[in-house]
Order: structure tokens, then sequence, then C-alpha cells
């Protein structure tokens, strides 16, 4: 998507250890005007697909989400990254390691707002190794859900997650494609 990649090489900012810093306009201040560009493709990709529930993880794939679900006119469900050792059995859970922070999340979702009626959308910023997406199937796995695709605003192609996630059989789809980057040459699309 061109007005993505305009906006990434202008304001997106390579750091150490393969991360794409894109503060300024995605996930710290949020440009609600390209969010909805954002929604609006994701829409015309998957229209035809009988979405009934949005999903993504917290937190920065929540604002994307929303614009996304006022398309669609289905709920968002957020995943919650959970820190008690006591995980309910009210919840879906799974573990997901975060790129960004190098740790290990339990991440829930309550049983109550994923049903096996659901055909699920997975939404999120990034693609990078592939732990979220795959540890969000997971959970639409265990909900016995149906996912019928994953809407990634940036996926990072050099990480290897698209690759591990389309293996699955998942449909993928990204709007910006990063097939290298660095902190000299900045970014570089598929
Ligand atoms: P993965 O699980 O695919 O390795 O990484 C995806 C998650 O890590 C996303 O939910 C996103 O929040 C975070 N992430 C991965 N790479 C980047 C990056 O380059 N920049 C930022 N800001 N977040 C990233």
């Amino acid at each position: 998507m061109q007005l993505l990649e305009e906006r990434i090489a202008r304001d997106g900012r390579v750091l150490a250890g393969g991360v794409l810093k894109v503060d300024g306009f995605l996930n710290h201040q949020m440009d609600v005007a390209l969010f909805c560009e954002l929604g609006r493709e994701f829409y015309r990709l998957f229209a035809d697909c009988g979405v009934t529930k949005i999903l993504t993880i917290e937190a920065s794939g929540i604002g994307i989400a929303c614009i996304t679900a006022q398309f669609f006119h289905v709920p968002v469900v957020s995943a919650k990254k959970c820190r008690t050792k006591n995980i309910s059995s009210e919840v879906y859970a799974c573990k997901v390691a975060s790129f960004t922070h190098g740790c290990v999340n339990d991440v829930v979702v309550s049983r109550e707002f994923l049903c096996p009626e659901d055909r699920v959308l997975i939404i999120d910023d990034f693609l990078a190794e592939g732990n979220a997406l795959m540890g969000l199937l997971d959970l639409v796995d265990r909900a016995g859900a149906t996912a019928v695709g994953a809407g990634i605003v940036i996926e990072k192609t050099f990480q290897g997650g698209g690759e591990r996630v389309r293996k699955t059989g998942l449909r993928v789809e990204s709007l910006a494609k990063v097939a290298s980057m660095s902190e000299a040459e900045g970014v570089r699309f598929c």
C-alpha cells in the first residue's frame, strides 16, 4: 500500500535489533486518518469472508483493530497480556514471546467472547517472527472458532514470521512488506 510505504519511509526509524520505530503515526501517536485507510483496505481484502469478530493483542493492535471493525460492523476482542500466575478456567490462554520486550507473556481471551460460530479476522500492527500471530491463532483454535485470515500493517519478511504462519494455511495479508532495513540505509520494501 503506497500511502503506508511513503509514511514509513518518511517517519519510520530503524533501531538496532531489527526494530522499526513508527511511534509518530502507528503505535504511540496515532494517525487516525491513516488508520481509516488501513481499515478500508483490510475490508476490501476480507469483505467476503463472513467475518463476525476481529481479534487483536494489546496494546498496539487495538487502535487499528477498532477502526477496521467500523468497516466490518463487528466487535473487537483484544487478547490481554496477563501477569497473574493463576489462569482462570474462564479464559482461553496461550504463551507468546514478545519481540520488542524479550519476555514471555500469558495471553488470554475470555471464553465468553470467542465461540465456535465465530469467523475471526486477526489484526496486528507488526509481523516479525510470528509469535503473536501463532498465539492468537491458538486462541481461535481453542475456542473452536474459524480464523479467516490475518491483516497485518507491517510485515518484516526477513524475520521469517510470515512464512511460518502462512505454512499453517492461514491467509496473511500485509499492507507493507519490509524486505530489509538498516540504520544507515533505512527501509527497503518488497
Ligand atoms: P512477532 O510476534 O511476530 O515476532 O512480533 C509481533 C509483535 O511484536 C507485534 O505485536 C508488535 O507489537 C511487536 N513488534 C515486532 N516488531 C516490531 C517492530 O519492528 N516495531 C514495533 N514497534 N513493534 C514490533
